[in-house]
């Protein structure tokens, strides 16, 4: 249990510990001008919103949060989750139904894969990254309604799935394609616009999900794509249409967290440097850090016995990074999700990769 605000030194049940292990890339989480703004939010707009969004609580800063994030990704509009799990099963639920198809990367993250089972769409999950898999599976599909769903960045292996590549065969085979952008908004692409951005893609087929919960420091999801898609989220999607709206402090928040992200060079860059300075002090260990350019950085140890005792070690010497096993991840996969934040410093970095080769001795 958590005792301090989310911090990469942070106190743990009476126990200070250096942590990483939250998806706070940016440092925004505790961030003071975030903390005001959600402080100026209550008093502007009160705590709760009191009802859902279609019967009475739609406030105008959701909509100005809406318009701003929509004009920041270059979509034509956006619309506001609780969550990113809602969002997701939101949208999938909300565009396909029985007799359409719907393909999925196998390492999507669990809120894709319940949409998925929530559609009732018939369901095609190509190996991790395969795209002469997909490409064979999509031109079986017939003259269905087709969308491919991916993960921008994989939550549990910190790679970039390959999005040029996606679009492309969305184009040629006439599917939608779903960016679940959770761990790339905020943090790549030019002022942080995102994975489409990091790769320069823009088309009317995509349908653009970023979280708000981790490098935006606050909370709540968003999806961005073409009006008429967004049309048939806010009459169709459940998770929007059944549920109170989240506070309207949070998205008054939310609009100062843009501006952050925007001016967040200096976070980025500082974030990119922590990551080549993990990597390259943890290329000697006996356990190999996977292929991941991004925040997240996993130690594969493979077998729970190994990873778990390992995990436990750092703790005991005051570092929580957490062992992460299947189900999770693949059988035999188990590993350290080590991720990293702006917030930490050269010297924090440093202690872990030092702890790291103390425990390999
Ligand atoms: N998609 C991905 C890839 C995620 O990693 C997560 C959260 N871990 C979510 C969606 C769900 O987002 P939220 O935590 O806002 O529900």
């Amino acid at each position: 249990m958590l005792e301090s605000p989310q911090s990469p030194h942070c106190i743990v049940d009476g126990t200070p510990y250096l942590a990483f292990c939250s998806n706070d890339y940016l440092g925004l989480a505790a961030h003071p001008r975030l903390i005001a703004a959600l402080q100026e939010g209550a008093a502007r707009w009160g705590v709760g919103s009191g009802a859902a969004h279609l019967v009475s609580g739609h406030f105008a800063a959701h909509q100005q949060f809406e318009q701003e994030f929509a004009e920041f990704v270059g979509k034509p509009s956006a619309l506001l989750f609780s969550t990113g799990y809602m969002a997701n099963i939101g949208v999938v639920q909300a565009l396909l139904g029985r007799g359409d198809t719907v393909y999925a990367d196998k390492l999507n993250h669990a809120s894709l894969n319940d949409g998925m089972l929530l559609s009732r769409a018939g369901i095609k999950r190509y190996r991790h990254g395969d795209m002469a898999q997909l490409d064979q599976l999509l031109g079986k599909a017939g003259n269905v309604r087709k969308l491919v769903i991916t993960d921008a960045v994989f939550s549990m292996d910190g790679d970039i799935a390959p999005l040029p590549d996606l679009l492309a065969l969305c184009e040629r085979h006439d599917a939608w394609l779903l960016v679940d952008d959770a761990h790339g908004f905020g943090v790549l692409g030019t002022q942080g616009r995102g994975a489409l951005a990091h790769f320069g893609l823009d088309s009317p087929r995509i349908i653009y999900m970023a979280t708000l919960g981790k490098a935006a420091g606050v909370s709540g999801a968003i999806v961005a794509a073409e009006r008429e898609v967004i049309d048939t989220l806010i009459n169709h999607a459940n998770s929007y249409v059944y549920t109170t709206a989240a506070p309207p402090a949070l998205a008054h928040a939310l609009s100062r967290s843009l501006e952050l992200i925007a001016r967040g060079d200096e976070l980025r860059a500082r974030l990119q440097a922590l990551v080549l300075q993990l990597r390259s002090g943890l290329s000697a260990l006996p356990w190999r850090l996977m292929p991941s350019q991004t925040a997240i950085q996993p130690l594969l140890v493979g077998e729970n016995q190994p990873a778990l005792p390992l995990s436990e070690a750092l703790r005991a010497r005051g570092i929580w990074v957490p062992a992460i096993r299947p189900p999770t991840v693949p059988q035999g996969t188990a590993r350290l999700r080590i991720t990293l934040s702006a917030a930490h410093s050269e010297a924090d970095v440093s202690q872990l990769i030092g702890t790291l080769h103390d425990l390999a001795r």
